[in-house]
């Protein structure tokens, strides 16, 4: 690791400015994906600014038909949030399938949405959900944030200090994992609100994406014969040692009929 500064500011503002007067400074939240980045010597800040101290980021509240999550909740804390079991538990689901204790005890949601890792499990819920990241000074929707590998609509000094999240009519998310970190090999989320049917894969590809046939057929028809005939392409897909593009374009199509029949409850 190469050596750097590291601050733990007391507010939003001032870890906004820390941010926007260094050069090569990065947040820092539960260091689940920058600590290992650094250790593999793939990023070197010259300074770390931990969020830890802004409590206030990590609460979990609803009201009206909206729920809001800190940047800074843990992926424990929202597995285990009352308030998210009740109005999406399959966001509670979701959460408690990523990594292991040690990852979800330190990993927060913020920091994994901002770091848009093309395997990751919530960039999908976001997406599928329609819901809006809030930052330090403008609120994003989920089909403007996620621009590509790794890649975010978030400005370099920009912080994420809250989602807040549409609660649907129905949702399910499913994965098949790799078994040894959990990342999704694919994941496919699917939400049904008053509004329209949304769908979103990740894992297989170079970012999340959206499914606007699925879309499309399911506010025709919510059940999981109506999708079984449609399949994403396995041109472009990702291809490793893990499972190849067919596979994971197959897996898109099951996951997505799977993921409709635990949303009506047939699960
Ligand atoms: C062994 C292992 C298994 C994992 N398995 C899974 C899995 O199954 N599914 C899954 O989805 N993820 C998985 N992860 C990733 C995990 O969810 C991470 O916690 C997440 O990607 C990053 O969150 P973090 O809070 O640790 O962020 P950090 O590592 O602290 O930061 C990540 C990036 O986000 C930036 N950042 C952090 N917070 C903010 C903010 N509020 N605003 C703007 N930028 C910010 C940082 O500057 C950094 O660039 C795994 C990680 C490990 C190590």
């Amino acid at each position: 690791m190469h050596p750097f500064d590291y601050i733990q500011p007391g507010s939003v503002a001032e870890a906004v400015g820390l941010m926007r007067d260094t050069a090569d400074a990065r947040f820092l939240a539960g260091g689940m994906t920058l600590i290992p980045v650094m250790k593999q010597r793939l990023a070197a800040p010259s300074l770390l600014i931990d969020l830890a101290r802004l409590a206030e980021l990590r609460a979990i509240s609803a009201k009206g038909g909206t729920l809001t999550i800190g940047a800074l909740a843990r992926h424990a804390a929202v597995a285990e949030s009352p308030v998210v079991q009740a109005r999406i538990p399959a966001l509670a689901s979701l959460a408690a399938g990523i990594g292991d204790a040690q990852v979800r005890n330190r990993g927060t949601i913020g920091g994994s949405l901002a770091n848009n890792d093309p395997v990751a499990d919530y960039p999908a819920a976001m997406l599928a959900l329609g819901a809006r990241i809030r930052t330090d000074r403008r609120c994003i929707d989920a089909d403007a944030f996620f621009t590509g590998m790794f890649a975010t609509a978030l400005e370099p000094d920009e912080m994420i200090i809250q989602v807040e999240v549409p609660v649907p009519e129905a949702a399910a998310y499913q994965k098949f994992e790799q078994p040894a970190s959990h990342y999704a090999v694919a994941g496919v989320m699917v939400a049904k609100a008053a509004d329209g049917v949304r769908v979103a894969v990740t894992g297989a590809g170079s970012g999340v994406f959206r499914m606007p046939a699925m879309e499309a057929a399911l506010a025709d028809d919510f059940t999981p014969a109506a999708i079984t005939g449609i399949a994403v392409p396995a041109d472009g897909l990702n291809a490793d040692l893990h499972a190849s593009a067919e596979y994971r374009a197959h897996l898109v199509t099951v996951l997505a009929g799977r993921a409709v029949a635990a949303a009506m409850g047939r699960s």
